[in-house]
């Protein structure tokens, strides 16, 4: 199927060639033909009812650029009387009381919600293997070589690549967004730490948890960007900033843009066929009027340690209360109140979720908490000044976003390290709170998707967005679809 961003379906919507009501039915009815296992729900009556309201305030004069455009949330955000699993057995039973303010501001601005896309239990992975819901299939691999989508945000990612939701949101904690985005040939951008609220998002490592996009273009992402962000005081980590527009920059030409290329993320472990991708990437950059700079990271092999004490420390506390009193799940044998905590526990989480909380209970254990936590801490400003100490002499530093290209389901869920090892480009923008997106670079020789990886100063997401989408003006990788394997009914 030619693949349609959602700039494009926002104009047709516009010009009135096709209602919202025949939009969200269109995407609907390829969810439902769909073998990827990329949603965990879908409520078609509510997205209808919502498809509808949207074309009757278009209707009445409404020409909000976003009014009627179907879209599809990862299950890590609640929404009022939907289910909110977050891939997880724990909250199986769970209908959310209350509506995240990311999708409360994307429905303020008409989006209508698809569904619920699939994701890594408590978004703790990066194949999507770890959801008690099930693998999700990659569109980029086929039926007799199923390949990882990445994750945690895979289903996400699945369902835009598979054109089964023109956009998708998305969470990143360590990459999630950039990841998947990057397995499945897409743009993914994770904002600056508090640009969006995390009210109402389910916790995994709070001082590191950031929502953003999962689009097509980054003319899409900013688009999305501007619907989903905002200060919010349910969040004490919401950034009070004045309203930005993020597709402000778009078109901003290039010329004399510097780039910082750091050596540590060109050298062992990296695929040499992406290293060959990126670089033609950089060339092209070249080509548009930018200069490049070799830089140095020198502290970056301490980013991937340091992640692994700090996120499973707070997941662990947060995680606490998935307790079989206040949330979800409750284990029915027990013959007392510990024996019912132990059970549900047990019952309720998966394995890399334990994995976690032990981790992370160790760590903050007395006695170790200055040994593991709080030097977890330091290397993380240690982190943040290097990229501070780059940012003096450059405007963008890229590299890739990933190691690999996505790799085959069960190929590295025995190992916990090898996984890890996927977010070693893009775990450094999350401990420094830094905007980062990963952009379709091109194919390798089995042609799978290899993504761009692009980090900005705090706040410049907008400079973040114009870097990705100037590439794209020239360059067409972010449009080949996926094979169509994956949707009955496409050729
Ligand atoms: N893959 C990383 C992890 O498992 C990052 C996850 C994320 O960004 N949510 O922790």
């Amino acid at each position: 199927m030619t693949l349609k961003t959602l700039t494009q379906l926002s104009s047709l919507l516009g010009s009135g060639e096709i209602s919202s009501l025949e939009l969200t039915q269109d995407y609907l009815h390829r969810i439902s033909q769909s073998d990827l296992n990329a949603f965990i729900t879908v409520d078609e009556a509510m997205a209808l009812q919502q498809a509808r309201a949207a074309d009757a305030q278009r209707a009445a004069g409404d020409n909000g650029i976003l009014l009627g455009v179907p879209v599809a949330h990862k299950d890590i955000f609640c929404i009022e009387g939907m289910k909110t699993t977050c891939g997880s057995k724990m909250l199986d039973s769970f209908v959310a009381p209350y509506t995240a303010t990311v999708i409360a501001n994307m429905n303020q601005h008409g989006l209508v919600t698809l569904g619920k896309t699939n994701m890594d239990e408590f978004a703790m992975g990066s194949s999507n293997e770890s959801s008690y819901y099930g693998n999700v299939a990659n569109p980029w691999g086929d039926s007799s070589k199923k390949l990882v989508p990445g994750g945690s945000s895979g289903g996400s990612a699945a369902a835009v690549a598979a054109q089964i939701a023109p956009a998708a949101t998305g969470t990143d904690t360590g990459g999630s967004i950039r990841q998947p985005a990057a397995f499945c040939n897409l743009t993914g951008v994770k904002p600056t730490y508090g640009r969006c609220s995390r009210y109402g998002m389910v916790a995994f490592a709070s001082s590191l948890d950031q929502a953003g996009p999962i689009a097509h273009s980054a003319e899409d992402a900013a688009l999305m960007l501007n619907s989903m962000t905002g200060f919010d005081h349910r969040d004490s980590t919401s950034l009070e900033l004045p309203a930005e527009d993020f597709s402000a920059e778009l078109d901003t030409p290039l010329q004399g843009l510097k780039i910082g290329l750091p050596d540590e993320f060109f050298g062992d472990g990296l695929d040499p066929e992406i290293a060959t991708l990126v670089e033609a990437a950089v060339k092209q950059y070249e080509a548009m009027g930018a200069v490049i700079k070799r830089v140095s990271l020198p502290n970056s092999e301490l980013a991937l340690p340091s992640y692994y004490v700090i996120a499973p420390a707070e997941a662990s506390s947060n995680l606490s209360r998935f307790d079989g009193v206040r949330y979800g799940h409750r284990s029915e044998q027990h013959d007392d109140l510990v024996e019912m905590y132990m059970r549900t526990r047990a019952e309720g989480f998966g394995a890399e979720v334990k994995r976690r909380i032990m981790i992370g209970t160790y760590a903050l254990s007395s006695g170790y908490y200055d040994a593991y936590y709080a030097q977890a801490q330091k290397l993380r400003r240690i982190i943040a000044n290097d990229f501070n100490r780059v940012f003096e002499e450059c405007d963008v530093i890229m590299g890739p976003t990933t190691p690999s290209t996505a790799f085959a389901e069960g190929g590295k869920s025995d190992d916990p390290v090898a996984m890890y090892l996927n977010d070693i480009y893009t775990i450094p923008a999350n401990l420094a709170g830094l905007p980062a997106a990963s952009i379709p670079v091109g194919f390798n020789s089995d042609n799978l998707p290899a993504g761009l990886h692009l980090m900005c100063p705090h706040l410049q997401e907008a400079r973040l967005l114009n870097i990705a989408h100037q590439f794209q003006q020239e360059t067409d990788w972010h449009l080949k679809p996926a094979p169509a394997a994956w949707v009955s009914g496409d050729e």
